[in-house]
This record gives structure tokens, sequence and C-alpha cells, in this order.
């Protein structure tokens, strides 16, 4: 009998979604779930983590093992799952404000690590779930609730960070393009290592409608003359400060993995069971 084929109605829940009418984050919420049909994961191979915030209510809404987890801190739970379960098809989820302030320690060692995941980030440049503060990637001179005279700082550039500290894969989408933030998200899946898909997933509560409109005009869909194996093609990319760039930005192969790099040391001391010294055990997990 041929198998059934996943829909991506079948990675819905019957949790009640609290997010505010328009919400940028409906768009990846069917993004996710389209992506998981495309690549027919089964539901019990599919683990969603994520951290706290609007965004973060992502794990409750797809039909998978959901772990709605701690601010910040998605990344290193959605590592260690991955680690303990290499089968499993792991991603974590958050917003701007979760992975981009309080989680930026986990970003930077994530990276570092490349464990085989996927980290989806709806970045609306504000504290949604608290009403509106700023936030790492609010804009300079931005209003917010909590820079009534405009955001003093200059943004974050999560892209060039990630870039700069050796991401394997870097991708933006935009939660109004859900066909094309799909796509991102198969490709993020499928790439063997450490994947950021940051989309610009608009808060209309708070950033108002118009920012829809807002990264349709500035946004610039990559095309063939983009070379994501070039890392100085992908660096001016990162640095665009009119232009939004939309799609993949960055991709290599063959970095090791964390569960690679874990399963050699496994092997290696299964092989040796026997060490003259404590130093001679650790040198097989170096
Ligand atoms: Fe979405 Fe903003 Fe509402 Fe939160 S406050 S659900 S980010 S529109
Ligand atoms: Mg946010």
């Amino acid at each position: 009998m041929e198998p059934v084929k996943l829909t991506a109605k079948d990675y819905k829940t019957s949790v009640p979604i609290v997010w505010c009418p328009g919400c940028g984050d409906f768009g990846v919420l069917n993004a996710m779930q389209q992506a998981a049909a495309e690549l027919q994961l089964p539901p019990e191979n599919l683990m969603v983590v994520s951290g706290i915030g609007c965004s973060s209510r992502i794990a409750g809404y797809i039909n998978s093992y959901g772990f709605n987890s701690i601010h910040g801190r998605a990344l290193p739970i959605a590592a260690g799952a991955k680690l303990a379960r290499p089968e499993l098809t792991v991603w974590a989820a958050g917003g701007d404000g979760d992975g981009y302030s309080i989680g930026t320690n986990h970003f930077v060692h994530t990276i570092r690590r490349n464990p085989d995941i996927t980290y989806i980030v709806m970045d609306n440049h504000i504290y949604g779930l608290t009403k509106g503060q700023v936030s790492p990637t609010t804009p300079h001179g931005d209003v917010t609730k909590s820079t009534p005279q405009g955001n003093p700082e200059r943004p974050l550039n999560p892209l060039a960070l990630a870039l700069e500290l050796g991401a394997t894969f870097i991708a933006q989408g935009f939660s109004g393009n859900v066909k094309h933030l799909r796509d991102l998200i198969v490709q993020a899946t499928q790439h063997k290592g450490f994947a950021l898909v940051n989309v610009k997933s608009p808060c209309v509560t708070f950033r108002g409608r118009q920012e829809f409109n807002v990264i349709r005009e500035h946004g610039v869909y990559l095309d063939e003359s983009h070379d994501p194996s070039d890392w100085n093609q992908a660096h001016e990319v990162t640095q665009w400060t009119d232009k939004v760039p939309l799609g993949v930005i960055y991709k290599i192969e063959g970095v090791p993995t964390l569960e690679g790099v874990a399963e050699e040391a496994r092997k290696k001391a299964l092989e040796r069971r026997s060490f003259e010294s404590t130093t001679e055990l650790i040198e097989v997990f170096r």
C-alpha cells in the first residue's frame, strides 16, 4: 500500500492561535507547515523548540514534538536534542528580542559548534509580547514605547554577525511571501549544519501594518548573479543599508557538525576501552 502523503494540514494543531490578526508570524507558521509537508517529515520525527515571546508560541501550533522553552535558550536545547537524537529534524524558532538579545551568547556558540539544526527567527524589530519596547534590531531613530525620543542605538545585524561567526547557511525571508519562505526553510533543513533563516515578520500592532509595504518596497530577491558560496559576495549583501536581501545569502558544505564530531569521539572511545592515564582518555575527546 502507498504511504499516505502528508500535507500542510497534518502539521496543524488544535491549540488556539492568539497572535493579533495580521501578525507576520502567521505567514511563518504557514511556511513551516508547508516546508514540513514538502519534506514529508513524520510529525513524530520533527521537534520544534522555541524561546519566549509572541513568535515562540509557534512550537505549540505545529503538530510535532514541541518545547516552548526559556527566554533566549531555544538553541542549546535544540542542539542538545539533536545530539541525543540525531535522527530527528530539529527546528529552533523565536524572535529578535529572544534570540538576538538575551540569546546572543547561545547564537554565537551554536554557530561555532555547527549542529545540524535550523533556526528560524521572526525578526519584527520590536518586543511584541511585552508591548512594544525597543529590540536589538529596531532601526536607529525609531520611536518605540521605551524610546519615545527615537532609538539612540544602532541595530544589530544578525546576517553579518552569523557570517562573521562562520555560519554554514544563512538566508533571509519575508512572511509576506510564504512560498519563497517555505523554499528557504526546505533548503535550510536539507543543509547539513547550522542554518539561520532570518524572517522579516512584521508586528502589525506595535510597528504598524505599513511595515509589510516597507519590506515589499525594499526587498530584493537574490537571483543567479548572487553566488552563495562566495563569502565576499555574501558579506557585501549583509552590508546593504537601503535594501533588504531575500534568499540564500551564504552556504557552504562539508563543515563537520556537532553530532558528527561527537559520534567520532564516541567511536574512538569504544575502540580503546582501556587507557593508561586520564590524560590519554581526555585526548580521545579532543
Ligand atoms: Fe504579532 Fe506584534 Fe501581535 Fe505579537 S504583538 S502577536 S508580534 S502583531
Ligand atoms: Mg521581536
